[in-house]
């Protein structure tokens, strides 16, 4: 499946992140140090803020979707996964 090939490949991961209601409740963005006020979320599925704020600290490490996901980095409005 194509899905799979881009695993291999280490591409597919965050394509693959369900940004659904129940996930995006687990988001910590909102209550992030670093957080962009953009009044967006899951910056892992939706990808990198247009205005990042002053790096503070990022909450994804201790995130519900971060493990659910196996998500690997963080600081994802600031940047996209390698
Ligand atoms: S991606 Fe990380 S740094 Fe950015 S707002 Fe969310 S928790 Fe904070
Ligand atoms: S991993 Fe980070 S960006 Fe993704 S849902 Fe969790 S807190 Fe939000």
């Amino acid at each position: 499946m194509e899905a799979n090939s881009d695993l291999k490949k280490g591409m597919g991961k965050y394509f693959g992140v369900c940004p659904s209601y129940h996930h995006s409740k687990g988001c910590r963005c909102s209550n992030c140090p670093s957080y962009p006020g953009d009044d967006r979320y899951m910056y892992c599925a939706r990808g990198v803020a247009e205005s990042p704020a002053e790096d503070k600290g990022c909450l994804c490490r201790d995130c519900y979707v971060y493990h659910q996901f196996a998500l690997e980095g963080d600081k994802f409005c600031m940047r996209n996964p390698e």
